[in-house]
Parts: C-alpha cells; structure tokens; sequence
C-alpha cells in the first residue's frame, strides 16, 4: 500500500499535514517535511487513525492501513473508487446513508473538525468513528483534494456510555452516593444526597464531610477514615447525620476505599441509606409493645388512659392530653401529660378557663362526631387567631408554640369514647401520616382497654350492688325472724310438750333454726365478698374447733344414720384463729358430707401436722362430685346439677364461704372426687404458727350455768311491735316484770318513770334511734346504773363498737336467741354483783 503511493500522494499527505493536524494533533506529526515522504508514508502506515485522501472528484487516491481494517477495503479494491462507496456513513437511528459531516463541512470551504458517525464497512460490520477532514493544496494553493482522517471509537464511546449508565444509577440511586478524599473532602454528591441532607451538590462538593456529621460524632469519622487508609470496608454502619436544618437522620452507612489505577487508596465512597423509616418502625413497635403492656395490667380505665397518655410524651408528642365522653354527653378531661409537671398545671388551668367549646364542631368534638381522626401538620398563627375565642387565649395558644397536632378518637364497639389528642410544641416537630397511624393504632388498643376495663368496673359495681343487697335482704329477714322465735318461745314456755300443737311446734322451732342458718350463711358470705368479716383471732386448740364443729353438724349426721371417725394428731396443735369462724368451715363441711351422702354412710375427719401446716380433711362415702364441676365447686352459688340436691335446699354458698374463711385465716381448701358416687374429700390445709405459748384454761361456756327465772325490771324498747311484744311475752314468762315501748322519746320518758334495771333497746327506730335514746338516759343520774343492750339486726365489729360507744352494755344481733339473752343477763347481773 505504502509503495503504491505517488508523488502526488507524498504531496498531498504534506498538505494534510498543515490541514489535518488542526483537528488531530495526536494522527499527524506536527511538522512532517515535504522531502520525507517515505518516513511520512512509513508513520501514516502505522499511526492508530486512519487517513484517505481524495481528488477532487471524491475520488479514492490513497488509504492507510488502519483505513483499510476500519473500512474492510484494501487499498487496491479502493483506490479510485468514490469515497462514498467506500466509506459508507448511516445515520444510527435511521440507518439512511449520511455524507460525512465533515466532508460535507469541506464542501463549503470550513475545515471540518471530528464529528461522530456510524461507519459501515465493507463486510457489514459497523463502528462508531470520529472523523474530520481537511483540503489538500498545492503550494499554490489550489486545491488538490481532501484529506479524511478517522478512528474507531467505540470503545471509547462504549466505556462513555458504561459511565453515564453508572452516573445515571448514582443520580438516581434512592441512596445517598457520596465520595471523598482521605482528608474527608466531599468529592462527588448525587441527588439522592442533596434530597437527603439538604445541601445541593455545588454547596457540598469541596467542603469537609463533618458538615453533616453531628459534633458528638466526630470521632466516627476518624474512625472510619483509619479503616479506609488500611483498605477495610465499613458496612451496615448505623449512625446519626444532621441535615442542612440541623435534624438529625437516622442512617445505614456502607464506606469503601476509593484506588487509583496504580492501587493507592485516594478517597472514600460512602453509600448512605436513610434509616429513619426502619428506626422509627422498630420505635413504634416498641412504644406499641409498652402501651400493651400497660393496657393488659389494668382494669381501671382512668389509670389506664393517664399511663397510656404519660407514654406518649415525649416519644409521640410533647403533650398528650386525654378527653373522655361520661354518661354519652359530658365531655371530661381524664389526663394530661407533659414532661414538665408545672406544664400539666399550667394546662388544667387553661382547660378550665378555656374548656373545648362543643358549639365549634371543630378539634375534638368534630372528632367525637365524625370519628375520624384528624391531623394538622402545621398550625399557622392564622389558625390559632381563628381558634380563639377572646385575645387572652390567643395569647395562650401562642404561648402553648404549637407545631403540629394530632387528634386521635378512642373508639371501641363502633362508638367514640373519647379523644386523645397529641401536640407538638417545644420539639418543633410536624406530624405526618406514619405519626398519625401510630397514634390511631394507639387510640384503637386503649379505646378497647378503657371499654373493657369500664366494662370490668360496671361488673365490680354490679358485683358489689349485688354483695350489697345480699347483706340488705338477710338482715331484712332477720327483722321477721326475731318475734316468730320469741312466740315459739313463748309456746315452749307454755305448752305441753305432747301431742299435736306440740309437734307442730318442734317442726317449727327446727324450720325457723334452718332459715336463720341460711340468713346467716347469707350474711356471711356478703361480708366475706365485700372484705368486711371480721376474724376475732386467738390461740385455737384443734380439738376444741372440730369439737364444736362436730357439735353443730351432729344433728344432720345422726338423722342420716352416718358413722363418723375422727382423727386427730395425738399431740394438741395450736391455730391462730377465729374458733367460731373455724368451727362453721368444718362443720359446713360436714353438714355438706352428711348431705350429700345417702343415709348409712361414712365420714371421717382426719387433721394430719405437716411441719408448719395442719391438713384436716373430710372424707364421706356419698355422691360424689363430677369431675366437670370441681373447677367452680367454691364459687358462689355453685350446685352440681343433680335432682338430690334440691331436695337439700342449699343456696350453694357454704363451700364459697369455705373458702373465703380459710383463705382468711391464710390456709387453702380443696376438693378431690373419684367421681359419681365415688365419695368426696375435702382438705383444708392451715398454717400452724410455731411460737404460740399454751392456751391457758379456756373459760369454758359451763362457767355460765344460765339461771331460769331471771327477776328483773326489763324496759324493751323496739318500734317493729311484734318482735317487741313476743320478746316481752317470753321474758314474762321467765319471770321479769316488763314494759314496752316503740320509740326513742317514749324509751327515756318510760325509763326515768320505770327505772328498770335492764333495757333491751332496738337500734333503728324512727324519731329518735336507739343510740340517742341510750346517750340521753346516760346523760342522767338515773340512767348510769341501767343495763342497756342494743338489739339490731346489723352485727358488725364497727355496729358493736357504735353502740358502745352511745353507752350500751352488750349488743345482741336479732333475731335473739332466748339461750343467749339468758346467758347474757346472766353474765351481766353477775358482773355486777362482783361490781
Ligand atoms: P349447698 O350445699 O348449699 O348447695 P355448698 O356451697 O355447700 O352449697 O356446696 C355446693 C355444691 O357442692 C353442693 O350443691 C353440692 O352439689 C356439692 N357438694 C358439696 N359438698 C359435697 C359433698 N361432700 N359431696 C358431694 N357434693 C358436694
């Protein structure tokens, strides 16, 4: 190829030279002298650019080398040919052949300066090429032909492209894309980075990296940068960054050391992902997690709501505030928190002076009516002027520097309860939708609990009215029960004791004991669920307490024909104790095996020591328990369904009464069955205190030998004029001579004409009570000596000391039983004989 050069070609390539180099300093020798063309020929054969020359008819008069690779044509093949068909151009996109912009540039006279094309070669391959011309002139200067100069630069290109591909993914990339030098200069700042921290790339880029690294962080960065310098990567690093308005961004960093092409680490990329969305998820389920907490520990809905509200603060908002509905209408305020206790203070009392006004239909009524919930990101001055209602709470409102505000309705069952409502003040934080959904979720967990725990309450209350009523209804009973034993009494006192009448009566007396023992479980029980049964605790022997208890249930046990056994430890085992309250759980129980057993049976009673405990359990051969109903056996009201029982006539409290008492007394109770008719046990187990010093002789009931016929002056007061006048008929026939009256006045009046030596004096009477009438009679000279007993239906520790304290003697609770107003007069009289 070089040989078949001409002189013409040795005199165009000089002219190439003054023109061509303009645009390809690199392709030709700055000064290539015209007498070298065999050097020149020589170089153009192996420079890198390719170069063709035409005449001036366009057509091919030489190619080099690298021409003949990019063109496919051989030189020979080529030479003469139109420069079009060798050197064919398309257009990229619409493949149209193109004329060579810088040919074409040429034809009108301007050297044409590298342009891109598409070249097509020969044998169809393809390359993008750089090209550019120049004229060839003689020294003359007239124009000899052109000179075509070009070079593959599809790499080039392809390398471009693959950095923009890579400039574009950085541009677009969601994380920050971030490179610095190794003195923490900020090189390179993409997009994601300037929407990320706030500063465009021109504020960033030269500046040191610490602009958006928080002070107390600092040292991170050190950090970083000595891992960068010994060519470590830091990965998932989660720190804090600041922004350009100062706040703080939670982020995930990944750094990587930055080479040069001889592998000298020059800098840092650092790919930063925010975080903030992730932390505050993971804050959210965690804030999530405490109110659930809180909510599942409490059953009273105030203290609910205010625990729910001071956990708000400070991690949802700067106040929280709750307003609850109360009786459908009134809207009341049930908690506010804020860290800063004189705040809370502070925000009574504007809530006072300025209480929400449901006129409005804004803020939380508009809440409470629609149920939904609302948010106000910002809150401009315009709004707050607008809120208010008179300058003075505009001026608080202002003063409140409210941001933003959330409120939230608390809503369970498909009704709204109430209003949570959360403000942003001093943290000049905006709420936005992730903080309202929070609040929602919150609102939606507390609205159930506060409705579950109202529901709790109206179910104690129930509970208690029902616990209330109870008590009522058995000392109401007692009122009737009071002269019906009196008159039986007084029948016993006067009748034979043959033959019909008396019959009817001893059926009577047993029924009448039946229904007091029934008032009395009733009364009982009422006490024990309202935490008001008093024990009278002393040292207890064992043997005393199953005696009495076998003593009460003996009559049940006899008239069923059972055998009972009983087994003791044989050494005395000393309870601290209420011995009545004792006796009545093992004779229930008893009474209960009895029942429940046929006629013939077997009971046994066997108390065990068990180091600190004494385990006493009734054992009968009866009925049995399903296994079904031992799980609820102690609750109140509880009776195995079976067509026996009702034949008993239990309410199905003494087992529940059981329980409480020894509960009570620190011990447990429980019940064990093989089944229907497979007999049942019952074990109590009780704490033995192991330091109790002996009882001393107990001061034994035969003590007290009750005297019949007992000789005194008896004033009875009471205005149910039954019970007065059957007590004053079985008294009479004992011997006292009597009066009686129906009130208070009347008691005093008759007591300082009568001056009796006993006054039997009813409590609730209307006028002037029992109480005040004893106070007035003490008052007296007269009324000092006299001994008064209270009777009333109300038997408490706290009834006992009342009347006391009014001055009574002794207080008996009705319906009296005749045996102990002897015994009790008995003891009085001989008390005052040792007076
Ligand atoms: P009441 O006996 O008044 O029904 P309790 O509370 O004493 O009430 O007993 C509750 C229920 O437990 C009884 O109705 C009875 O079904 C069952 N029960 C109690 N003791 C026994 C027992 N020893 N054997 C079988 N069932 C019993």
């Amino acid at each position: 190829m070089v040989e078949q050069c001409t002189k013409t070609d040795d005199a165009q390539l000089s002219a190439v030279a003054s023109g061509a180099a303009q645009s390809n300093a690199e392709a030709l020798p700055p000064q290539a002298p015209v007498d070298h063309g065999d050097w020149l020929r020589v170089t153009l054969a192996n420079i890198d650019d390719a170069v063709i020359t035409i005449d001036t008819a366009g057509r091919i008069t030489s190619m080099n080398a690298m021409a003949e690779v990019l063109t496919a044509w051989s030189s020979g093949d080529a030479l003469g040919k139109p420069l079009t068909e060798v050197f064919q151009i398309v257009d990229e996109r619409t493949r149209q052949p193109v004329e060579s912009r810088a040919l074409g540039l040429l034809r009108k006279g301007i050297v044409g300066f590298a342009q891109d094309s598409l070249l097509v070669a020969r044998d169809g391959s393809e390359r993008t090429i750089e090209d550019s011309a120049a004229p060839i002139r003689d020294e003359a200067g007239k124009e000899l032909g052109a000179i075509l100069v070009f070079r593959d630069i599809s790499d080039r290109k392809q390398a471009e492209a693959d950095a923009a591909r890579l400039a574009a993914i950085v541009e677009s990339s969601d994380d920050a894309i971030i490179s610095k030098t190794l003195d923490g200069t900020i090189r390179t700042w993409n997009a994601a980075a300037e929407r990320m921290f706030g500063y465009t790339a021109d504020e960033a880029v030269g500046k040191s990296i610490t602009l958006i690294i928080p002070a107390e962080r600092l040292a991170e960065e050190h950090m970083i940068l000595d891992k960068i310098r010994r060519g470590e990567r830091v990965e998932h690093f989660e720190t804090v960054r600041m922004t350009k308005d100062g706040s703080p961004i939670d982020l995930s960093l990944g750094i990587s050391p930055i080479r040069n092409n001889r592998g000298e680490i020059v800098g840092a990329s650092k790919i930063a992902r925010d975080i903030t969305d992730r932390k505050r998820a993971e804050e959210a389920q965690r804030f999530l997690a405490d109110v659930g907490d809180v909510l599942a520990g409490s059953l009273d809905s105030r203290t609910t709501l205010r625990t729910v509200a001071s956990l708000c603060v400070p991690r949802l908002a700067d106040w929280c505030a709750v307003d609850m509905l109360e009786a459908g209408h009134v809207l009341r305020r049930v908690a506010v928190a804020h860290t800063d206790p004189e705040k809370v203070r502070w925000a009574h009392e504007i809530h006072r002076r300025y209480p929400p006004d449901p006129q409005s239909g804004r803020g939380v009524f508009k809440v409470l009516r629609t149920g939904h919930a609302d948010l106000h990101a910002e809150i401009s001055d315009e709004q707050l002027t607008r809120a208010a209602r008179d300058p003075g709470e505009l001026q608080i409102l202002r003063e409140l520097g409210m941001t933003s505000v959330m409120l939230v309705p608390l809503r369970a069952r498909g009704q709204t309860l109430g209003v949570i409502s959360l403000i942003s003040a001093e943290s000049r934080r905006h709420f936005g939708p992730a903080d309202l959904a929070l609040a929602e979720e919150v609102a939606r967990r507390a609205g159930l609990a506060a409705d579950n725990a109202r529901l709790y309450g109206e179910l104690v209350e129930a509970d208690r009215r029902k616990d209330d009523f109870i008590a009522l209804l058995a000392h109401e009973l007692r009122n009737p029960l009071a002269p019906m034993r009196n008159g039986l009494q007084v029948m016993r006192l006067t009748m034979t004791d043959t033959g019909p009448p008396a019959q009817a009566r001893n059926m009577m007396e047993r029924q009448l004991g039946h229904m007091v023992r029934l008032i009395d479980d009733l009364l009982d029980i009422s006490r024990v669920s309202r935490n008001k049964m008093e024990l009278r605790r002393s040292r207890v022997l064992l043997a005393d307490l199953v005696n009495s208890a076998v003593e009460t249930a003996r009559p049940g046990i006899e008239e069923a024909g059972h055998q009972l056994t009983i087994s003791l430890p044989p050494k005395p085992v000393i309870l601290d104790g209420d011995l009545t309250r004792l006796a009545q759980v093992f004779s229930n129980l008893l009474t209960n095996s009895a029942k429940y057993t046929e006629p013939g049976g077997h009971i046994w009673l066997d108390a065990e020591r068990k180091g600190n405990e004494i385990v006493i359990s009734v054992r009968d051969s009866g009925i049995g328990i399903p296994a079904e109903s031992l799980p609820r056996i102690f609750d109140m009201f509880s009776q195995v369904d079976r067509t026996m029982e009702r034949s008993t006539g239990g309410l199905g409290i003494g087992l529940a009464l059981v329980k409480g008492l020894v509960e009570m007394h620190g011990g447990t109770v429980t019940a064990k069955s093989e089944g229907q008719g497979k007999g049942s046990t019952f074990t109590v187990k009780l704490p033995v205190p192991d330091d109790l010093p002996n009882p001393g002789a107990s001061h034994g009931a035969d003590e007290i030998r009750p005297t019949v016929g007992i000789k005194n002056r008896i004033l009875i007061v009471d205005d149910n004029q039954d019970s007065a006048l059957s007590l004053a008929m079985m008294l009479k026939l004992m011997g006292s001579e009597l009066r009686v009256v129906h009130d208070g006045f009347e008691a005093v009046r008759v007591a300082e004409e009568f001056r009796p030596d006993v006054i039997l004096m009813d409590v609730g009477m209307p006028r002037l009570n029992g109480l005040d009438a004893t106070r007035r009679i003490r008052e007296q000279d007269w009324g000092k000596a006299i001994t008064i007993i209270a009777l009333t239906g109300w038997g408490q520790d706290q009834d006992k000391a009342r009347s006391q304290e009014a001055g009574c003697d002794a207080h008996l609770v009705k319906p009296v039983n005749p045996d102990d107003l002897e015994k009790l007069l008995n003891e009085l009289m001989k008390k005052d004989k040792r007076d």
